[in-house]
């Protein structure tokens, strides 16, 4: 298959509200026959008329010492943690626009987590700490939207937190930023405001586990691949939003997200 092809003709097939960046491929140039076509996820990169197909979905659980904090853990015992979101759980949010959000069923406590968000465009087993930023292609900011009713009640009763966390939609992100464009994000203020109001504020420095060793401690469970994506963990106070709530979140650096959640 002629990759640049593949992406071009997708490319063309984008559209609709929400789902913006998940695209019907066109099977010209593919030999495989299906009976039905599945949506690849791309999220469009800053300068580029490529866009960033998206593998995985990883996210780091508690890597702020405050927010591990008012999860109930100790951030002095933990190892980091990992889990995945759906690639097509991604809603991609131009720069400039609020996008709406929808708010999910099932729950009656949705929250949002800031998050900033790491894209590899390499990948393997084993990394070491010095070696991992080599895997970076670039970087952007997110939105763990997270049921946190059912996160909480399926984590008490030592169930998979599933669909407190990897449902549809649940993974606003903004377009890639490619490494040259920002440089690593070492530090920085990340902060996150609903209807205008501070609810999020702090630095990236404050991250328990930088984004070389989340790569690093990833690459130990998993073979990382280009495509893989990471969000790298939200500082303290998440909290809950309703329908009508404008969520807008900051990076230095990058260009703001904001979603209304509908
Ligand atoms: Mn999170």
């Amino acid at each position: 298959m002629d990759r640049r092809n593949f992406v071009r003709s997708s490319t063309l097939a984008t559209g609709g509200a929400l789902l913006a960046c998940t695209a019907t491929p066109s099977l010209a140039h593919n030999t495989v026959k299906t009976p039905f076509d599945v949506p690849v996820t791309y999220i469009p990169i800053v300068g580029s008329d490529e866009m960033f197909p998206v593998r995985r979905i990883y996210c780091i659980g508690r890597n702020y010492a405050a927010h591990s904090r008012e999860m109930g853990s100790d951030p002095t015992r933990e190892p980091p943690f990992f889990f995945q979101k759906p690639t097509d759980a991604i809603q991609h949010v131009p720069a400039g626009t609020v996008a709406d959000h929808p708010y999910p069923s099932l729950t009656k406590n949705y929250h949002y987590e800031a998050e900033l968000v790491a894209v590899l465009g390499k990948g393997g087993r084993n990394i070491p700490v010095e070696k991992a930023l080599d895997l970076v292609y670039g970087y952007t900011l997110g939105l763990d939207m997270t049921r946190r009713d059912l996160q909480r009640a399926l984590g008490d009763e030592k169930k998979p937190w599933e669909i407190g966390k990897s449902f549809d939609h649940s993974a606003p992100i903004g377009a890639v930023h490619k490494l040259a464009q920002t440089g690593h994000f070492k530090q920085g203020a990340i902060w996150l405001k609903v209807n205008g109001q501070t609810k999020q504020s702090a630095d990236l420095k404050d991250m328990i586990w930088s984004v070389a060793e989340q790569i690093a401690k990833l690459s130990e469970a998993f073979e990382l691949m280009p495509g893989d994506i990471i969000y790298s963990g939200t500082p303290e106070n998440v909290g809950p939003v309703v329908r009508g709530d404008v969520i807008e979140m900051h990076i230095d650096g990058l260009p703001n997200l904001s979603i209304k959640i509908v």
